[in-house]
């Protein structure tokens, strides 16, 4: 028996793997420094089995093969899209708003060559980056004046950074909310050198709560929507246009960060709670500000709706250049406000909103013809559907449920977590959740055109 020593020793060597008939092969289509990290990664996993264990010495072939299976991990996109069958429409974690057709089409017309994003093509100079979406935006959302920024917190660190000017904002206790992702609305406040004045309770603020705040050091009322959570019972907070004749009197600015920002009338769909942009602009608060890629269905982007001089005065401030949106964001945002220009359009177009407004009838057929694709493959699982209810997501409409339908599974051979994990880590990765004992695939979120994928990954996940 050899001594680790001279196993360690018998390793070969990095050149000598290269000049193996694979790899060689291999290094005509792939660049050869991932070749390269992928041959010193297999040595080290063998060197270390040696160190650790009583492993023998791998010969060059396994070597190789294990290069092959390290090259298939790092030599693809580690960003890739996945099937979303968790029914929530607005997936953080799976990249929120999927976007029209449309939109596509002109961020790509944009960026694939120069563009006027800062030329003013009618006087030959400089333009303005903001000016091309300034008019429509305004027409949508009735607006006077608007700004874009990187995403929503931005635009609220914006606003709070231009506008109070390190004096007091005025903040019900009821809504200071956390967003995920660290967007806390005390911190957020802090960051912006704002001082954060807390007033009421948890449950209930009352205008007189504003009122009797009110001092010759506050700057700025704010209102911010509740988003991911909703008190009930004993409740109470006011209405932004009664906060708007407050701050009026008092001549002071008003802002709403509406979160989410829905540019569409959800009332079909049940919902009465969620105002849209343009009522809250309507109320008269000097800012409002939401989300690209929420309700609205767009790509990520914080903007800014409200009254010239201070959207003037928010946009001479330094944070403005920092948080500049580029052209991939200008380019879809035009795209997508242009398809609100008919909201019936917007409705069918859009895909957040396309999913949030198909009617249970067409759910249930997507869910049967899953059902029945999963069951013609001859799996050897159960297979059912059923009727069950999902959420929006993404801090939006937390308290409205959709009704939809859904196909579920039970393997036999498999357990459901390992079925998950086997989804989860396919090579189309499908994303699915575990409810009663059973492994959920949610038609609201699934297009009729990944059936096929999704049963082709079901059925390589069932192979025990
Ligand atoms: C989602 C949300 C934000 C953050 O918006 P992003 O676009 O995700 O940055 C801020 N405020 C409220 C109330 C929100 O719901």
């Amino acid at each position: 028996m050899k001594n680790k020593q001279s196993l360690l020793r018998d390793l070969p060597s990095v050149d000598r793997i290269l000049k193996s008939e694979t790899i060689r092969e291999k290094l005509e289509t792939c660049p050869k420094s991932f070749v390269l990290k992928a041959a010193r990664m297999a040595i080290d996993q063998f060197r270390c089995g040696i160190i650790e264990g009583d492993s023998p010495c791998p010969d060059t072939d396994e070597i190789v093969s294990t290069v092959m299976e390290i090259l298939q991990g790092i030599s693809g996109y580690n960003l890739k899209p996945v099937i979303n069958a968790t029914g929530v429409v607005i997936h953080t974690n799976l990249g929120r708003a999927p976007l029209p057709k449309a939109v596509l089409e002109n961020v790509s017309r944009i960026a694939e060559g120069y563009s006027n994003l800062e030329y003013d093509l009618g006087q030959g100079r400089r333009g303005k980056r903001y000016a091309h979406i300034k008019e429509l935006i305004n027409d949508i959302t009735g607006a006077e004046d608007c700004l874009v920024v990187n995403n929503n917190a931005a635009a609220v660190m914006l606003c709070l950074s231009a506008v109070s000017g390190g004096k007091e904002v005025i903040v019900s206790r009821g809504e200071l909310v956390e967003i995920g992702g660290a967007f806390r609305i005390p911190d957020v406040m802090l960051q912006s050198g704002a001082i954060l004045k807390e007033v009421g309770t948890t449950n209930k603020t009352h205008l007189f709560d504003y009122e009797n705040t009110i001092n010759e050091n506050t700057g700025l009322i704010l209102k911010v929507h509740q988003s991911n959570y909703r008190i009930s019972g004993f409740t109470g907070d006011v209405p932004v246009d009664r906060l708007v004749s407050l701050a009026g009197k008092h001549d002071l600015p008003s802002m709403y960060d509406l979160g989410s920002g829905c540019l569409i009338d959800l009332r079909p769909l049940g919902i009465n709670s969620e105002p849209t942009v343009r009522d809250v602009v309507k109320s008269g608060v000097d800012l409002t500000t939401f989300s690209g890629d929420k309700l609205l269905g767009g790509p990520q982007a914080g903007i800014i709706a409200g009254k010239p001089e201070i959207i003037g005065k928010i946009e001479k401030h330094p944070l403005t250049r920092v948080l500049r949106v580029d052209k991939f964001t200008l380019s879809a945002l035009e795209a997508v406000f242009m398809i609100y220009a008919d909201m019936d359009k917007a409705r069918k177009e859009i895909p957040v909103l396309r999913m949030l407004f198909t009617s249970e009838e067409a759910l249930k057929i997507r869910a049967r013809r899953l059902a029945s694709a999963l069951k013609k493959a001859g799996l050897r699982a159960d297979i059912r559907t059923g009727r069950a209810r999902t959420k929006a997501g993404g801090g939006s409409l937390p308290e409205c449920e959709f009704v939809t339908w859904t196909v579920s599974v039970l393997p036999e051979d498999i357990s459901i977590n390992t079925l998950e994990e086997r989804l989860r880590k396919a090579d189309s990765p499908v994303i699915g959740r575990i409810q009663n004992e059973r492994f959920i695939l949610d038609a609201m979120t699934i297009k009729t055109s990944q059936i096929n994928s999704i049963v082709n990954a079901v059925k390589r996940s069932l192979v025990d």
